[in-house]
């Protein structure tokens, strides 16, 4: 058993079983034990990787888009650029080296904010962006203003509920205890009969939160948002929630606080809650889309006239990691949210 299980197992001997986003928020959060506290998790020795970490050019495109954006801002001379679960820092590196010879003017005028809980990614973070950046706990501390703010595979890891129908009642999913050791299990009778038996609703009220508080921002000041995450434009039944650990999925009981816990992004639900805030939500479109659109065959091209034959064959192979509809192309999703009133931005109209 892991440290956190013993913890988890007493917790449920002494409480009851726990609901699935207290479960979440525990293995990935909790103060001494929690997977995000405990290590840096990406890379290839790591358990997963990310799209910044695949290729510099996925930065490199995101920090073209976030100048247009800011061009449709009205190129304020003073804006908070905000990352939320900014992980090595490596998007955020790659963003403001691209604007720093792109853009100088959007490089002069943006402070950079990166809302990051892990002390072991904030330390990389630092090295990856410079100590010129400030960090925070939540999105509610980062100084209000105009905005542009960017969030790669964070969503993902903000806990959600789950309920699942049986015999034609919708029950609760929480985690229990089978002789002594963690196990799924049903809670309580919660109110509805839409569905069918088998069906697995997720809710994510801490995922609307954070989405409504974006929303909220980009209405009050001049501002743009960039979401990008695995899952579904269109809310749908299922269950989504994942355990993955050395780039392989367990089941999500097994080596809490070891293994990452995420579960697919309803973009449908984030964009009701941006929307209901008072801002502008544009048509969600696939990774693939918006890398295409932003360049990413270009981009590479231009890197391959300079490169030897490994570099080249190297460089195609991210493109396809990227963008491929098999890879990461079509299985992750990028929702763009402005102000009202603002046009909308490239490649999003
Ligand atoms: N965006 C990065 C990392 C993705 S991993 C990339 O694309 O490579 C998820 C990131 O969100 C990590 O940096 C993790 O520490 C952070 N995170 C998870 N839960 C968080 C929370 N509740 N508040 C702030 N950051 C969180």
């Amino acid at each position: 058993m892991t440290p956190l299980e013993v913890l988890l197992a007493e917790l449920i001997a002494a409480e009851g079983p726990l609901r699935i986003d207290r479960y979440m928020a525990l293995c990935l959060g909790h103060p001494r034990h929690g997977y995000y506290i405990t290590r840096d998790p990406l890379g290839e020795k790591g358990d997963f990787v990310t799209a910044p970490e695949v290729s510099q050019v996925f930065g490199e495109l995101v920090g073209v888009w976030a100048v247009g954006a800011w061009g449709l801002m009205g190129q304020p001379g003073a804006f908070n650029l905000v990352e939320l679960g900014p992980g090595r820092g490596t998007l955020m590196a790659d963003v403001l080296r691209t604007v720093r010879k792109a853009a100088p003017a959007f490089a002069a005028s943006a402070s950079v904010h990166l809302v990051e809980t892990s002390p072991v990614l904030r330390a990389a973070q630092r090295t990856a962006v410079g100590a010129g950046a400030q960090w925070h706990d939540r999105l509610e501390d980062v100084p209000e203003g105009p905005m542009i703010l960017l969030a790669n595979e964070f969503f993902d890891a903000i806990p959600i509920r789950q309920f699942e129908r049986r015999e034609g009642v919708w029950r609760e999913r929480v985690i229990g205890l089978t002789d002594g050791r963690l196990s799924p299990g049903v809670g309580g009778i919660v109110p509805g009969t839409m569905g069918r038996d088998g069906d697995v609703m997720e809710f994510a009220p801490a995922r609307d939160e954070i989405a409504r508080h974006i929303g909220e921002r980009i209405a009050a000041h001049p501002g743009a948002a960039l979401l990008i995450d695995y899952g579904h434009l269109h809310t749908a039944p299922g269950d989504t929630l994942q355990a993955m650990r050395a780039h392989r999925f367990l089941p999500v009981t097994e080596t809490p606080g070891e293994a990452d816990l995420t579960s697919h992004v309803d973009f449908e639900k984030l964009a009701a809650a941006v929307r209901e805030a008072g801002a502008v939500v544009h048509h969600g479109m696939t990774q693939r889309g918006f890398l295409l659109a932003m360049g990413l065959e270009q981009r590479i091209a231009q890197l391959a006239l300079r490169a030897d034959d490994v570099t080249r064959a190297t460089l195609a192979r991210q493109m396809a990691r990227l963008a491929d509809e098999a890879q990461m192309g079509n299985l992750f999703k990028v929702l763009c949210a402005t102000s009202p009133g603002m046009s909308t931005p490239y490649p999003f109209g």
